[in-house]
């Protein structure tokens, strides 16, 4: 599996830096945001290193459709009942923080603290 050994969240799916983990299976990791947006606010990702969506092509076509097809299964898990954000940041222009594929899904009631 690939993994960059300076990347925060390969250390988190790795088991050596500690996550509110919310689901696992053999391809995806889904964890609590450490500054959430919203009252539910969780991060999909690939457990293998993909930096970005910008890096994504045809052979992830699959694990796109894993991490998308699990939102509203965990948003119905977590509770919300009335709606949900799905926000994946992109590169510099897009507010990319942390260089691992990931995806923000966010819900709950309103006002939320951002977004
Ligand atoms: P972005 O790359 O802009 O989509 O944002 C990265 C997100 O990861 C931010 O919302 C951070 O709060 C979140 N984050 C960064 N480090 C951690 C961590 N160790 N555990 C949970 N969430 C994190
Ligand atoms: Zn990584």
């Amino acid at each position: 599996m690939s993994t960059d050994p300076n990347c925060v969240f390969c250390k988190i799916a790795a088991g050596q830096i500690p996550a509110n983990k919310v689901h696992e299976d053999d391809e995806l990791l889904v964890f609590h945001d450490i500054h959430p947006w919203a009252p539910v606010h969780v991060l999909v990702i690939p457990k293998r290193h993909v930096a970005s969506l910008a890096e994504v092509g045809p052979e992830h076509e699959a694990l796109l459709g894993r991490m998308m097809a699990l939102a509203p299964r965990l948003m119905r898990d977590l509770g919300v009942t009335n709606g949900f954000r799905v926000v994946v940041n992109t590169g510099p222009d897009g507010g990319q923080e942390v260089y691992h594929l990931h995806m923000h899904v966010m819900g709950g009631p309103r006002p939320w603290a951002r977004g």
